[in-house]
């Protein structure tokens, strides 16, 4: 479609408007992508177009005040109305679904909008807002100046990160909706064999959606929320077929597909030192331990790094590492009582490993192993005890480890799986796109109903 030259609608121009919206959610009830979805229903009930699918937008996930997920949407339409108008519209629905629905005020949440009708040409303020902390005062000045129309609270932050937002790689994740008189079961009723026959069928378009070690799917929430599952993969027609492909006794009551950053590593702070943020470090191992519980500690440059339990394989692989070793590390940098900052590990990249130690000399008189007296003292047998003047030698160890990358068990939601080909554009035009949504808003698997 071209915007500018749309002759079908006469003299009324429309024009391109970009709606951002941010914690919607609450413990309890409702989700930021939820709401959006309902308002893409609403919204096409006011004949707006899409012009592109909506945006799942992670933001920095080391923030300690927000929630586990941290996701903001970003939405593109093409609409006849006057932006005032639409922002009048849209506000009205998200306080309609913060009171009734999620319940925002009772839990402290701070819904927010931003709706703008130019782009932004650059992306600072998305790559400071998933990489870094933006003040909310920060936020209301650059969305002045940018001309954008904002309402709410802090929720303002997280939109004008989304419409600020503009991929360079990208994927999709295809959510499933539970109708409202459901979203009190913790329990979803997914069958798991329909999702691993679904992720060996379209792996490596399909990702992330479960762990095989511990046999339990990745794409379903434990909570009172809308979700019923989230697929993740990098080909929206793929996607779609998860909808008839995977077995659920579950209601879906709507779906949606996003255009997402999750898995594109976009959270990454090469070389940063600041609390909150997610640095990369490289350099060669000085020290490393195991501690109780089964942590490992490992120290490179001046920057302590933990290797925790509960990452499964990095730590398994961590445990193999040693002195000389040359590392990449990925991680959050956080504060520690113990070690006032450390880095936790989510990605360990294994460079160059070190098979050589220096080990004393062997015994001259009977082969033994010996002990050293001391810089410049000579070595004693420990066998037989004789004394003799030499010097340490050059040997080489075996290694169990392998170069390459070792990746934490449980992915962030911005991590770069090792495997995966990220997605640089769409192929999709705007029609098609606007069939799925309509197809996607109004899905319900009714044979479920029966
Ligand atoms: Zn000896």
């Amino acid at each position: 479609m071209n915007i500018n030259n749309d002759n079908s609608r006469g003299k009324e121009s429309g024009q391109k408007i970009i709606i951002g919206i941010d914690d919607h959610d609450s413990p309890v009830a409702g989700c930021t992508t939820h709401f959006s979805t309902l308002l893409i229903k609403e919204l096409i009930k006011e004949k707006i177009k899409l012009l592109d699918f909506p945006y799942l937008v992670r933001l920095n996930p080391n923030i300690p005040w927000k929630t586990r997920g941290n996701a903001s949407i970003k939405i593109i339409i093409y609409s006849e109305r006057d932006i005032d108008e639409l922002a009048d519209i849209i506000w009205n629905k998200s306080i309609e679904y913060t009171e009734k629905i999620s319940k925002s005020a009772k839990y402290n949440r701070k819904p927010g909008l931003a709706i703008s009708n130019k782009d932004i040409s650059d992306r600072w303020f998305y790559e400071k807002a998933v990489k870094d902390v933006i003040p909310l005062n920060l936020a209301i000045e650059y969305a002045k100046k940018q001309g954008m129309i904002i309402k709410g609270d802090r929720g303002i932050i997280g939109s004008i990160a989304a419409i600020s937002y503009k991929p360079k790689e990208f994927t999709y994740e295809l959510i499933t909706y539970r109708p409202e008189n459901e979203w009190n079961k913790n329990k979803r009723e997914i069958d798991i064999n329909s999702v691993i026959e679904f992720e060996n069928k379209y792996f490596p378009y399909v990702f992330e959606n479960i762990d095989y070690i511990k046999k339990y799917l990745l794409i379903s929430p434990h909570g009172t929320d809308p979700i019923l599952y989230g697929i993740r993969g990098i080909d929206a027609n793929i996607l779609l077929k998860g909808l008839n492909e995977i077995i659920t006794n579950d209601k879906i009551d709507m779906a949606m597909i996003f255009k997402t950053n999750q898995a594109t590593d976009d959270h990454i702070n090469s070389f940063s030192n600041y609390f909150y943020q997610t640095t990369e470090i490289e350099g060669e191992i000085s020290k490393i331990d195991n501690i109780r519980g089964g942590d490992v500690i490992i120290n490179v440059n001046s920057s302590t790094i933990i290797v925790y339990k509960e990452t499964g394989e990095l730590n398994i692989a961590s445990k193999l590492l040693k002195v000389g070793d040359t590392i990449r590390v990925v991680g959050a940098v956080k504060p520690s009582v113990k070690y006032g900052k450390i880095i936790e590990a989510e990605k360990i990249e294994v460079i160059k490993l070190n098979n050589k130690i220096f080990k004393n000399p062997e015994c001259p008189k009977c082969n033994g192993s010996t002990e050293s007296l001391g810089k410049g003292k000579g070595f004693r047998c420990k066998k037989c005890g004789y004394r003799f003047i030499g010097e340490k030698k050059l040997k080489e160890i075996p290694r169990e480890l392998t170069l390459g990358i070792y990746q934490s068990r449980y992915y962030r939601h911005l991590s770069k799986p090792i495997y995966l080909n990220l997605i640089k554009e769409n192929n999709l035009n705007i029609d098609i796109i606007n069939n799925i949504i309509k197809y996607l808003v109004n899905f319900k698997n009714m044979y479920t109903y029966s």
